[in-house]
């Protein structure tokens, strides 16, 4: 119940700053109170199974949810379709429609730790009779709902929390509460608030300094299931001395901010020595080459990739030199034209078969750009500045052309060998070029978002467009000439980490009398009393008149 209580709080709020002492406050009770639930109290606010490189999934389709919500409230499967088609949302209709049922006993309330082992139990389930299984869970768990408990469970299990909780703000709330309320004091406590007597400004530096090793440790090894009994036990201060970058744990990615142009680029890197690589247009590629020799392939959101690119395995011993025991690498792996000897576009890349890839059959062959090296023999070289890193990696593979090559790049801050650079990339079929530090502020420290690495696509340079992909979530109804109908729509784009459509703009040129016809015809059937409430909306631009629905990934 605290921890619904605690999402219901932070539903209704929007402030970043605020959700994060809501959440913090509860883990603070739970570290009191309860330490042993603290794992599983983060995993429910994140709502994942376990560690996100492992994929565990709960394999709980929409209409199964249904189902098992029709049969533990004792209400007709069209009428929870129906419902939730109204509403946008089953966890609301679940949770309204729990007054329905009749129970001899009430049972016993939930915790957070038991509705988590069940949502494991949910997980592992597999195989023919694992439906019916799942449903009967479900319905236990529902019978003993109470309040919003229901809404956040069925969000959880259709994998949705949609509390507009980021993974770095949950990061943020924890490391609050193990400052403030430090674990391991035993009951009753002696320091309930480390914080009190401070001044906001150094209570404030304070959490962020110590919420930054948190967050970095937590790159190097995303793993709550490791992190938070050494959190619980040694203390944060002590997180990067037992939970280090270890190969076959996919690290999170260092990613790059976008610029205008090569001017820009000048600017933010002023004094500081840099390099420009290209920017290949593929798929992200972090390579572990384990002690034991076994290689495995990471993509961008840390999946695990290995099964996807059995060639890239099979090609490692050939191009890592005979020092190499154990790395990581960071790489982009291209599709590559082996007749022509040169890249081919990214669709090419997606039409390749995701899993279980057969290298017999294999149809797009893909090329290895490596960029970067962040971890060799037995050292972490994250904290190394990159000419240090790029030297080692140079050292430690040697180039097959077609199959492993470094990625190209120039040492210069002449603004016009930049610009001829960044045309020969756009020509040679990269995408722009990444910009990164050489020596000062050139560490691989994520969790710092420190602007390392700008990227310069050809994109977004002066007088060239781009095309988006966006969905109508508002219309505004048209004056003059346009009156009776809608003149212009607010458009959205789906944010998966916050799980909310967020508005992006408002459009109304460009259209014929007779496409504002058509979909005013259209659209004038769906209009909604009320914004959903997973829509994150710019207040300057709500519409004044019709809201219309939209579910995630549509
Ligand atoms: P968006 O599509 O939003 O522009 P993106 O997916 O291209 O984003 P960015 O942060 O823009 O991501 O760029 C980083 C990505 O570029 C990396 O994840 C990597 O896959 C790719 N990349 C290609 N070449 C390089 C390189 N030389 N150094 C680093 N990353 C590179």
């Amino acid at each position: 119940m605290a921890v619904a209580r605690t999402f219901e709080k932070i539903e209704e709020e929007s402030g970043r700053l605020r959700n994060i002492e809501t959440l913090s406050n509860l883990l603070r009770s739970v570290l009191l109170l309860s330490p042993d639930d603290l794992l599983c109290c983060v995993y429910l606010c994140l709502n994942q199974l376990g560690p996100a490189y492992l994929g565990l999934e709960l394999g709980v389709g929409e209409t199964v949810l249904m189902k098992a919500v029709a049969q533990a409230t004792g209400r007709q499967l069209d009428k929870i379709k129906a419902d939730a088609q109204e509403k946008g949302d089953l966890g609301l209709v679940a949770e309204s429609s729990r007054s329905n049922q009749r129970i001899m006993f009430q049972p016993a309330s939930l915790t957070a730790g038991g509705v988590f082992r069940k949502l494991k139990e949910i997980g592992s389930m597999s195989g023919n009779s694992a439906m019916n299984k799942k449903i009967d869970i479900i319905k236990g768990l529902f019978v003993a709902c109470r309040f919003s408990e229901a809404r956040y469970i069925v969000r959880s299990l259709a994998g949705k929390l949609r509390i507009g909780l980021a993974e770095q703000s949950v990061l943020s709330a924890l490391s609050q509460a193990v400052c403030l309320t430090p674990p391991g004091q035993g009951f009753p406590p002696t320091v309930i608030d480390a914080g009190k007597g401070m001044s906001a400004e150094s209570r404030r530096a304070w959490i962020e300094a110590k919420s930054l090793i948190l967050k970095q440790t937590y790159c190097e090894m995303p793993n709550y299931d490791i992190l938070i009994p050494v959190l619980l036990k040694e203390g944060i201060d002590e997180l990067p001395n037992h939970c280090k970058l270890t190969p076959g744990v996919p690290l999170r990615p260092m990613l790059a901010h976008p610029t205008k142009g090569v001017g820009e680029v000048m600017k933010r890197f002023d004094e500081a020595a840099f390099t420009c690589e290209y920017k290949y247009d593929g798929e992200r590629a972090q390579i572990h080459i384990l002690e034991n020799g076994e290689v495995r392939v990471f993509s961008r959101n840390q999946e695990d990739n290995t099964t996807k690119y059995p060639d890239i395995i099979s090609r490692i011993p050939k191009v890592k030199k005979d020092s190499v025991v154990s790395c990581v690498l960071d790489a982009e792996a291209v599709a590559w034209d082996r007749e022509k000897k040169q890249i081919q576009p990214f669709q090419v890349l997606t039409t390749r078969k995701r899993k279980d890839v057969d290298a017999s059959e294999i149809k797009v062959q893909v090329c290895v750009y490596a960029f970067d090296l962040l971890y060799l023999n037995g050292e972490s070289l994250v904290r190394q500045p990159l000419c240090r890193r790029r030297a080692l990696l140079r050292e430690s593979f040697s180039e097959v052309e077609g199959e492993f090559v470094f990625a190209r790049y120039i040492d210069s801050d002449n603004t016009d060998s930049i610009a001829e650079f960044l045309e020969q990339s756009v020509r040679d079929s990269c995408e722009g070029l990444m910009v990164k530090t050489l020596e000062r502020d050139a560490t691989y420290e994520i969790a710092k978002r420190s602007h390392n690495w700008l990227k310069l696509k050809k994109d977004y340079l002066d007088g060239v467009g781009d095309t988006m992909d966006l969905c109508v979530i508002g219309a505004y109804l048209g004056k003059g000439k346009r009156a009776g109908a809608y003149g212009g729509f607010l458009l959205a784009c789906y944010d998966e980490e916050n799980e909310e459509f967020q508005s992006v703009c408002k459009i109304g040129t460009g259209f014929k009398d007779e496409d504002l016809e058509q979909h005013f015809n259209f659209l004038k059937e769906h209009i909604l009393p009320k914004p959903r409430p997973y829509y994150r909306v710019d207040h300057q631009q709500s519409p004044r008149c019709g809201w219309m629905p939209c579910r995630s990934g549509r």
